[in-house]
């Protein structure tokens, strides 16, 4: 079967039970009629939202896209060589060799950079190198045991009345996957929150969840952080969260943050000049 009959499945299969999550959590007062910018939500933009509804809005209301950045793109060339040898193992049932992940890797890169102005205090040299003992690690310490069954599976629920969707990094049997590349490893109990794995565990039907973080130290390496979701309690929580955000939106109130948050910083920030004034830094 391939990759897509297998996304398609899913969804349907989701699509069915999902009638009873169909309405809307209201906050009380609110005269509530849903109206998006886009034509589905996704935990990605509700991860911005959170973070900051100002950013929401210049992105997806204003359609003000920024470039990625240098952590980006290395991030997004990772996330190919992994689902590489992930698709390999679904289609051929066997694991790419290290050597042709790094190529994939490297490609990707060279292509994807060009366009990147700031490097901050990175090169191509550095993260090609750091990206070979990366690709090493991820596949001694996790990937040649892994067996998956789906990799950047795309799964579109309906949660609260609102489309949401989200791509699953990789999935085997019993367990969910979503890889990161940052320079350091989240805690436990960040993993414990997150999101975006209570999203997927929705979605998929799974109650075992994860990190494999990517790490950017003097010493690059993997670290494996397991974690779990309650599919009842989780869910639930996610629901609100998603039901509130989006009343929200469509009431169109879009605050700054705090501006003493870490990611109100021209370095985290694309839109800071716009959205400060003029002004250029802290
Ligand atoms: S500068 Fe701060 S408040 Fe403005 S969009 Fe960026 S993070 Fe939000």
């Amino acid at each position: 079967m391939g990759k897509k009959d297998g996304r398609s499945n899913l969804v349907r299969k989701k699509s069915k039970k999902l009638k009873a999550d169909s309405q809307p959590i209201l906050v009380a007062g609110v005269d509530y009629k849903m109206q998006l910018p886009t034509d589905h939500f996704s935990v990605s933009q509700l991860g911005m939202m959170m973070r900051c509804a100002r950013q929401y809005m210049f992105r997806y209301c204003e359609g003000k896209v920024i470039p990625p950045g240098i952590a980006m793109v290395e991030g997004s060339s990772h996330h190919k060589a992994v689902q590489s040898t992930n698709e390999s193992f679904i289609e051929k049932g066997k694991h790419l060799p290290v050597k042709d992940m790094e190529d994939i890797f490297c490609n990707d890169f060279l292509v994807a950079s060009k366009d990147i102005s700031d490097w901050e205090d990175d090169s191509a040299d550095k993260v090609i190198s750091r990206g070979r003992k990366l690709i090493t690690s991820y596949m001694q310490d996790f990937g040649k045991n892994f067996a998956p069954i789906g990799a950047e599976l795309e799964v579109k629920v309906n949660m609260v009345g609102v489309p949401v969707l989200g791509y699953v990094d990789m999935l085997d049997k019993t367990s969910l996957w979503d890889l990161k590349v940052r320079g350091r490893a989240p805690s436990k109990a960040e993993v414990r929150e997150d999101v975006q794995l209570t999203f997927y565990a929705y979605a998929t039907e799974r109650d075992k969840v994860g990190q494999i973080v990517m790490k950017k130290t003097a010493t690059p390496g993997i670290e494996i952080l397991n974690s779990w979701r309650d599919r009842s309690a989780d869910s639930r929580w996610l629901m609100r969260l998603i039901s509130e955000y989006v009343q929200q939106i469509s009431a169109g109130l879009f605050p700054p943050c705090d501006p003493t948050s870490w990611v109100c910083s021209p370095r985290f920030c694309g839109y800071y000049q716009i959205c400060r004034g003029g002004r250029k830094g802290k």
